[in-house]
């Protein structure tokens, strides 16, 4: 039997089947043991963390009020840690050349039927044009893997020209990266080329499906794509992103295995993963999702977030717009801290009139634009922040973590929310959702602890209606 070591570099010894079975027959022993139960939520109180163990024991637990008690705490933590920001950020797909042949995924290698593209530097600079002009400032890039079509040398000269263009007002001042897992040259390019977080799913921590649902391409390595973030660790990226997508296997075996994976990048490197994503398999060109038969509901989906926000409650959480309104609203409460708005998934997208179909990776389940999603959020009660202030600060990793453990970041953060959405104010928003956002940033003001710090957000906002930009702290 392979041994469990967290500080193990070996992926079948970090995210260990073994313990991860035992840990779920550990959870069905305790998921009625209220007691046991209680000082779980106790420990969570707290706000360090709970292990893999501790958290799998509530998301199995079906006691009514104790599940009530898990998600007050998860949104106590929330706001604790993130107020009651959100921050925003848009997906831009590059290229949909694939050689991975993906089950759930319609850019796999055998998809004959759909139109496959990749952007010139010309098609790149149109979408950032007509991205910046929805107001964004933070994207993440998208692409299927390709040495050959889509090389590192290719990624690279992408972000070169993303973090060129400025149209209007408008500036990218922050790019994350989801590609696919690479060398620790590579990720050291990336990180020199300037990218926020790098993002990698998981898809499934279950090393048997992996294998299954990535028969062919290089996908298919188990442990090089498991082992990814190390490697880009080593190659000096300090903010990554993990994720799996839900219903390709079951959720309490990826629930444990993710925990497993932030609890292994904080042994080995010291710090956890800066952000963690939420994503369903979702309809797909040449995808049903009813394939895959271990989709969740929309409540035991709430019931992961909220888990995973008391659990890592310094890691931020991400959904997308593979929800409708209706589920991000629920599980904002419970501890996002970003979503994404107006996004297409379709290469080129941004450019067109309509929402395009033909190179889409999934569909859309929330088609409104950024300013309504902005306008939403408000009457929600929250901020939208499109502040990239942390990583230009040299605000990552450790860095990030202890400032956010030690409570200043709410001297940063809060500020940084109101000047930047006072951009978008001024220069993106529609008159509606510009009265709402001043009154807002006129009640939050209020909300900053320090007087100084009030005041010198209140010179700024005037200097960014005289038309000054990219203030921060
Ligand atoms: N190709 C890169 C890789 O290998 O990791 C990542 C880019 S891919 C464009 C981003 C993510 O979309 C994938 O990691 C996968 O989790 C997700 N995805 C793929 N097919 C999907 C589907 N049908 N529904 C929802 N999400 C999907």
């Amino acid at each position: 039997m392979i041994k469990y070591d967290p500080k193990s570099l070996k992926a079948e010894e970090f995210i260990n089947d073994a313990e991860i079975l035992e840990t779920l027959r550990f959870a069905d022993e305790h998921k009625n043991d209220m007691e046991y139960i209680s000082s779980v939520i106790e420990k969570a109180k707290l706000r360090k963390g709970l292990s893999h163990r501790e958290a799998s024991v509530l998301l199995a637990c079906e006691d009514e009020e104790k599940i009530k008690e898990i998600y007050d705490l998860a949104e106590q933590i929330k706001k604790d840690f993130y107020g009651n920001r959100i921050v925003m950020f848009a997906p831009l797909y590059l290229s949909n050349y694939c050689v991975n042949g993906c089950l759930y995924c319609p850019y796999h290698l055998k998809n004959k039927h759909i139109a496959r593209k990749k952007l010139t530097q010309q098609e790149v600079a149109n979408e950032v044009v007509a991205l910046q002009d929805m107001g964004h400032k933070r994207l993440a890039i998208e692409a299927g893997e390709d040495p050959v079509n889509n090389p590192i040398e290719y990624i690279l000269e992408c972000i070169k020209t993303i973090y060129s263009i400025k149209h209007k007002n408008g500036a990218i001042r922050r790019v994350n990266v989801n590609i696919a897992a690479t060398t620790v040259d590579n990720y050291r390019k990336l990180k020199e080329a300037g990218i926020g977080t790098y993002i990698l799913f998981q898809e499934t921590y279950h090393k048997e499906s992996y294998e299954y649902l990535h028969p062919t391409g290089p996908k298919h390595n188990y442990a090089y794509h498991t082992e990814a973030m190390d490697r880009a660790m080593q190659g000096g990226i300090d903010d990554v992103g993990l994720g799996v997508l839900f219903g390709l296997d079951k959720y309490r075996y990826e629930f444990a295995g993710l925990l497993m994976h932030a609890e292994h990048l904080e042994a080995v490197h010291g710090v956890g993963p800066h952000t963690i994503s939420l994503p369903r398999v979702k309809h797909a060109d040449d995808i049903d999702p009813d394939d895959f038969d271990n989709s969740i509901s929309d409540e035991v989906f709430c019931k992961i977030a909220a888990c995973i926000r008391i659990a890592v409650p310094y890691t931020g959480m991400i959904i997308s717009t593979r929800e409708n309104p209706q589920v991000r609203e629920q599980i904002i409460r419970l501890g996002v801290s970003q979503i994404s708005g107006g996004s297409r998934t379709s290469v080129g997208g941004y450019c067109e009139e309509e929402r395009p179909h033909d190179t889409e990776q999934f569909d859309v389940s929330d088609n409104r634009t950024l300013d309504e999603v902005v306008n939403w959020l408000m009457s929600a009660g929250y901020i939208p922040s499109f502040c990239t202030a942390c990583y230009r600060e040299g605000r990552t990793g450790d860095r990030f973590m202890s400032l956010c453990k030690s409570g200043q970041i709410q001297n940063c953060c809060h500020p940084n929310a109101l000047m930047t959405l006072k951009e978008f104010l001024m220069d993106y928003a529609s008159a509606d959702t510009r009265e709402k956002g001043e009154a807002l940033i006129e009640k939050e003001l209020a909300n900053i602890g320090s007087d100084k710090v009030r005041e010198i957000v209140k010179e700024r906002l005037v200097k960014i209606e005289n038309g000054e930009r990219d203030f921060r702290f």
